[in-house]
């Protein structure tokens, strides 16, 4: 076997591939681009997902990729085993309806034997139970013989996640020699002891299960393969633990020497050093790929590791902004295979060293106050941390609840967590309402408003959509001056024709990109003032402080948006002229899907008046009435007669906007040239939404034409249903409605009269049992009045009669029970009779002696129940 480092290896992987004609590529990044239900790629075939399932067109029929991944699943076992690690890198070859089961094996194969030159006799594979086809290939094609062929179930060489494509695996072990095994005579592949060391997983996706639990064939078969390149590392290097793998041992060797600690001396030092080796790792690749560290999602995941690991660091001694100074360690150790982290080596420094500073000058304290808390505990003799100090600690301190919980541990300590997660949505809803007082606030952070005096930026978009900026500022958490691809930062421009949040309008979104740079614009609001925030995720390439960018807003949504903005005007004018001139704006919002006008009236707004409030404002829309925008004194736009609205604060100058003749408002928002734009306005609904404040929502343009499409083919689909045209279809519908009254008459009619009729034949079935005359009778779907007048009918005939009827209709049976006086002064009981009669049919109930109802679950039982009247009786 060769010996060969972890980045011999991989490369060793990717040219052997690359040479049997697979396309390679570097790594993706860690934030997963096609799932925003994932925080961070986990499986190297993560990124591939959609060419597997073929929403997208892979690059070529095959592929091979190393991909970095983190799972934080495991955390706490890592430093603690010789296997966990939050970071790893997975290398796999890939398939996607090319080669299948013998491609995969062969390939791989030849790699480990030929180019790795691992020894046959040490290699021992395994298939699915039911998977002759891969173990025919392992036996005839490869060689091997049957009985190294380990036959393994389900749980280990079956692959799939609910329904969707899955398929058998065949994983290859590695025979670690008898020194690992244990006494079994058995021992081999898949047992729980040390020997067999799986490393690469080929898995078949050959089906697809649907949710029945059948397994169809897929027409076109992938291959998905994944070995832990850390793991083939520890085997290629005869090394029992991955943190003795060369690059690993590089950056845990530095630690050693940071700390001053004796490797090797002290088990609790030790975990510490490996905790620290694995996490700067993960923390240095993370903020490579542009994730920051804030307190949620992925963000969060960095933040607890770069805690975490900062306090173990502590704990063995080593000071100051010591995780900064690791970084150069796996950058020298990395940097070869990714470039990426050798680029930005001063931004991930200055990024990981902004948290440790910011931790460090806490921790201290909150250390502090958290072994105040435990000697509380423990004198106490309590078992469990409250909520409420431990979110304290988070919030004041910045400590992680894992952290907190992990140091609770040492003690055997615990926390509640249910009562922390609730102080933290506590916390959350005070945020929201917070920032639902004013609508100047920045989305990643306020940290927009830290930034320098002289940044101002300049709103340029009420006549051109897209120019050519200066990028003056990048801000997430902090201010970082560079933005790369996967980060959610905002870009502050000297001037942007973006429309930031405001006056009840909804921020505009779209694009600034440069030759190799492109951000998606997810939404524009204003901060401190004077500062436009465009709040972005990179989606390729960098861009830095200085650089300039082309700003390009979103045309179809901005449209969208000024169409309903100006019919917000017209309708404000045309509930004035129908409802009376007390009706004043009390709030707007407007975006590309609607708008919705609050405004001061006292009741709800008749059927007519909305009708015609409607009709006007589509009427200005007919009419074509010229848009125009002027900037003058707050005076002049008084005298004009425009509507200003109350509680609004307008400067000296102030922006009218008039339409025709008919409306003049002051406003700020970016509008249509001209009313025929709108297209057509309809109003959707009219609420109440505080005492002497009403609502309207409405739709206008696209969204009007889309509701009359789908109005259409519902009424198209509605005539078909009742064999008519759209012209004969009400009168089709309440003709229907007649009919059906009249049918549903008849059936009663008809069932009472069955009822009657079978008078006859229920006495003749009337028996005498201990001097009573006891008569049961089933009917199905009889109005319940009918029966007890039947009843009535045969209790006056009869002295000491006693009457049970079943009334069964759909899942469901009633009785009626009566016993006649005569047989009440005998001991019959209507009530009890009941009682144990619904019994009997899942049921209860009871009632007098004269008469009684009750109901049943089980229709199927109403014979057998109808019986229990005799023995009751007997
Ligand atoms: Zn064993
Ligand atoms: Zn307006």
């Amino acid at each position: 076997m060769k010996k060969m480092g972890l980045n011999e290896i991989r490369k060793a992987f990717l040219d052997f591939y690359e040479s049997k004609g697979h396309f390679v590529t570097s790594s993706y990044p860690l934030v997963p681009m096609n799932d925003k239900s994932l925080l961070l790629v986990n499986a190297g075939m993560q990124p591939l997902k959609n060419y597997f399932t073929g929403i997208e067109t892979p690059p070529n029929s095959t592929m091979a990729t190393c991909q970095k991944c983190i799972r934080t699943g495991d955390i706490e076992n890592v430093g603690v085993t010789a296997r966990h690690a939050t970071f790893f890198e997975m290398l796999g070859n890939f398939s996607f309806g090319d080669y299948f089961k013998e491609g995969s094996i062969k390939l791989g194969w030849e790699f480990i034997t030929e180019v790795l030159e691992m020894p046959v006799e040490k290699l021992w594979p395994s298939v699915y139970l039911e998977d002759d086809e891969a173990f025919a290939i392992w036996r005839d094609v490869i060689g091997i013989p049957e009985e190294k062929i380990t036959r393994l179930g389900k749980a280990d060489n079956f692959w799939e996640i609910g329904t969707g494509p899955c398929g058998p695996c065949s994983e290859i072990y590695y025979d670690r020699g008898e020194a690992y095994g244990c006494d079994d005579p058995n021992c081999r592949p898949g047992c729980d002891c040390e020997r067999y060391l799986e490393f690469w997983n080929h898995v078949f996706t050959q089906f697809n299960r649907d949710d029945q639990g059948n397994y169809t064939e897929l027409e076109k078969k992938n291959i998905d393969t994944g070995m832990g390149l850390e793991r083939i590392a520890c085997i290629m290097q005869d090394v029992d633990t991955i943190f003795e793998v060369d690059t690993i041992q590089r950056i845990r060797d530095a630690v050693i020497a940071f700390s001053g600690v004796e490797y090797g001396k002290n088990r609790d030092q030790d975990i510490s050093v490996r905790i620290v080796t694995d996490h700067i790792k993960a923390v240095t690749f993370m903020v490579g790929d542009g994730i920051m560290p804030n307190n949620e999602g992925r963000g969060y995941v960095l933040r607890r590791l770069l805690r975490r690991a900062a306090r173990h660091a502590k704990k063995i001694g080593m000071e100051g902004n010591v995780l900064t100074k690791l970084v150069d360690t796996v950058i020298e150790v990395y940097g070869e295979n990714y470039q990426n982290l050798v680029d930005r080596m001063d931004y991930i420094k200055r990024i990981i060293s902004i948290e440790e500073e910011r931790f460090q000058t806490t921790i201290d304290q909150g250390l502090g106050i958290l072994s105040e808390y435990i000697d509380a505990l423990v004198k106490e003799g309590q078992k469990e941390l409250d909520g409420e100090r431990a979110f304290k600690l988070y919030d004041t301190y910045g400590f992680p609840l894992e952290l907190t919980m992990e140091i609770l541990a040492e003690r055997h300590l615990t926390v509640n967590e249910a009562e922390f997660k609730q102080q933290m949505t506590e916390q959350k809803d005070r945020a929201r309402t917070a920032r639902g007082t004013g609508d100047e606030l920045g989305w990643a952070s306020d940290a927009v408003s830290q930034l320098p005096k002289d940044i101002v930026s300049k709103f340029v978009g009420y006549n051109s959509l897209e120019k050519t900026c200066k990028l003056v500022a990048v801000v997430g958490e902090e201010i970082v001056n560079e933005a790369f691809e996967g980060m959610e930062v905002t870009l502050v421009l000297d001037e942007t024709p973006f429309y930031p949040e405001g006056g009840g309008q909804v921020g505009d979104v779209g694009m600034i990109y440069t030759d190799g740079f492109m951000a998606e614009v997810i939404e524009t609001k204003k901060s401190v003032g004077r500062i436009i925030g465009h709040n972005v995720r990179v989606v390729k390439g960098s861009v830095k402080v200085g650089d300039n960018v082309t700003a390009s807003v979103n045309l179809t949504k901005r449209m969208a948006t000024a169409r309903n903005h100006s019919a917000t005007h017209l309708l404000h004018k045309a509930l004035r002229t129908v409802l009376g001139t007390h009706v004043e704006q009390a709030g707007s919002m407007v975006n590309p899907e609607r708008l919705r006008f609050d405004f001061s009236h006292f009741e709800p707004i008749s059927f007519e008046d909305l009708m015609a409030i409607e009709k006007m404002v589509n009427q200005q829309i007919f009419a074509s009435l010229k848009i125009e925008t002027e900037e003058m004194p707050i005076a002049s736009a008084k005298e004009k007669g425009a509507m200003a609205l109350f509680g609004e604060k307008y400067g000296d100058k102030v922006r009218v906007v008039t339409m025709g003749d008919y409306s003049i408002e002051l406003c700020g928002g970016t509008h249509l040239t001209n009313t025929a734009e709108v297209g057509l306005f309809k109003i959707m609904s009219e609420t109440g939404v505080a005492a002497g404040v009403r609502r309207i929502e409405a739709i206008t343009g696209e969204n009007v034409y889309n509701l009359l499409t789908d109005l259409d083919n519902k009424l198209n689909h509605i005539s078909d249903i009742l064999k008519s045209n759209i012209q004969d279809v009400e009168h089709k519908a309440e003709q229907l409605l007649v009919e059906m009254k009249h049918f549903q008459k008849e059936n009663e009619q008809l069932k009472s009269k069955i009822a009657k009729n079978s008078m006859g034949e229920i006495i003749d079935q009337m028996k005498e049992i201990n001097g009573y005359k006891v008569v049961t009778a089933k009917f199905e779907g009889v109005d319940m009045n009918i029966l007890r007048n039947l009843g009535d009918v045969i209790k006056d005939k009869f002295e000491n009669s006693v009457i049970v009827l079943a009334n069964v209709s759909d899942d469901k049976v009633e009785f009626l029970s009566m016993a006649s006086d005569s047989a009440i002064k005998k001991g019959a009981h209507a009530g009890n009779i009941i009682r144990e009669v619904a019994k009997v049919a899942g049921g209860g109930g009871g009632g007098k002696p004269n008469m009684a109802q009750a109901g049943g679950k089980n229709p199927e039982k109403v014979d057998e129940a109808l019986q229990k009247v005799y023995a009751l009786l007997s």
